[in-house]
């Protein structure tokens, strides 16, 4: 067993996105995502922005979740804004 345990650099409770518009977590990343902070395909996987979160919650009307639904964004209750 090897003595250093690799550091994952994904953050738990954050939902990362990441090629082909996945949306993933430190829980169902992969091992590759999960500790080189890079995907499968090379591409970094990185952090959804808040209001990306927003506008999925406005669009969607549930909060954004990864894809297995380990982690979900708590958005603040939003009455719609009238027009
Ligand atoms: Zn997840």
């Amino acid at each position: 067993m090897p003595l250093d345990k690799p550091i994952p650099v994904l953050q738990p409770g954050v939902i990362y996105s990441a090629d082909n518009g996945r949306l993933i977590c430190v829980e169902c990343a992969g091992g590759t995502a999960k500790f080189t902070g890079h995907d499968r395909s090379g591409q970094k996987v990185e952090p959804v922005p808040y209001l990306e979160t927003v506008d999925w919650f406005e669009e969607f009307g549930k909060p954004m979740s990864c894809e297995r639904g380990c982690t979900t964004y708590l958005l603040p209750v939003k009455k719609p804004k009238p027009r």
